[in-house]
């Protein structure tokens, strides 16, 4: 048997002990923030720790922290040097407009939720805030926030929807009658259609593993993120949860054509 060379040898040794090395599955998470506590420090150590890739993103957007092209880049120029790959998380849906093509194109890939929007009344919603969120009937809401999605995949330059099949509190609980299969199968075939992947996010534990084994059926691609707020990563668990329930394989998964930087 031939040996291998000591280099070889030593980076396959230290492959075995990161602590959650999947064989040839890559351990990406996509959807990183460096929010409250969790300081850019503390994400190159944790990223090294864990064996978890991270893609960090911004917050691109009206109303959100970076709202013009030159503050995009000055934030691209801050991560220049670092481990991680740079995503824009486009937020609302006035952000086409208000980053240029060619900045947006700087991010190593871009992804977008329907939580925010202005409804048919001309009020600006956010999903995840109480007050700003009436449902008086269940079904309009979802039929509503499905076209939503539909028209957020064939119009908006993304790579991953994220935070996908989120419900606001109030129905939250109705999430399995709501998310009727020809709803699922609507979002679905608008995220093969346009090459949109599908973010299995950790933190929210969705989508559900009924979504997920009808989306890898009809052929979507699948990232993995958490969309932390702060240190509380959970490393994935529920998205390694749902790769053994639905078999997920390497092609299954969103891969990035290109580095950019
Ligand atoms: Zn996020």
């Amino acid at each position: 048997m031939k040996k291998l060379p000591v280099i070889l040898g030593f980076a396959m040794l230290a492959h075995c002990f990161t602590a959650q090395s999947q064989s040839d599955f890559p351990l990406v998470d996509y959807h990183v923030h460096l929010k409250g506590d969790f300081t850019y420090e503390k994400a190159v150590e944790h990223s090294k720790q864990s064996g978890i890739r991270y893609g960090v993103a911004l917050n691109c957007g009206m109303g959100f922290p970076t709202q013009t092209d030159s503050a995009a880049l000055a934030w691209l120029k801050t991560m220049k040097e670092s481990p991680f790959m740079l995503a824009m998380q486009a937020e609302g849906r006035e952000w086409v407009k208000m980053f240029s093509p060619d900045v947006i194109a700087r991010f190593d890939y871009v992804f977008t939720d329907a939580m925010t929007y202005t409804d048919g009344a001309g009020k600006r919603v956010r999903l995840w805030i109480k007050e700003e969120v009436s449902v008086p009937d269940k079904q309009l809401f979802m039929d509503d926030l499905v076209s939503r999605i539909e028209t957020i995949m064939s119009t908006e330059p993304i790579n991953i929807y994220v935070n996908p099949t989120f419900l606001p509190d109030c129905i939250a609980a109705d999430y399995n009658q709501l998310w009727t299969r020809t709803r699922m199968l609507k979002v679905i075939n608008a995220a093969v259609k346009n090459h949109i992947a599908i973010e299995i996010n950790n933190r929210f534990r969705l989508p559900s593993e009924e979504f997920i084994k009808l989306a890898k059926k009809n052929g979507v691609k699948f990232a993995f993120g958490t969309n932390n707020s702060d240190s509380n990563m959970g490393d994935l668990d529920y998205c390694l949860l749902m790769k053994k329930q639905c078999n997920l394989t390497t092609a299954d998964m969103f891969q990035l054509k290109t580095k950019k930087r």
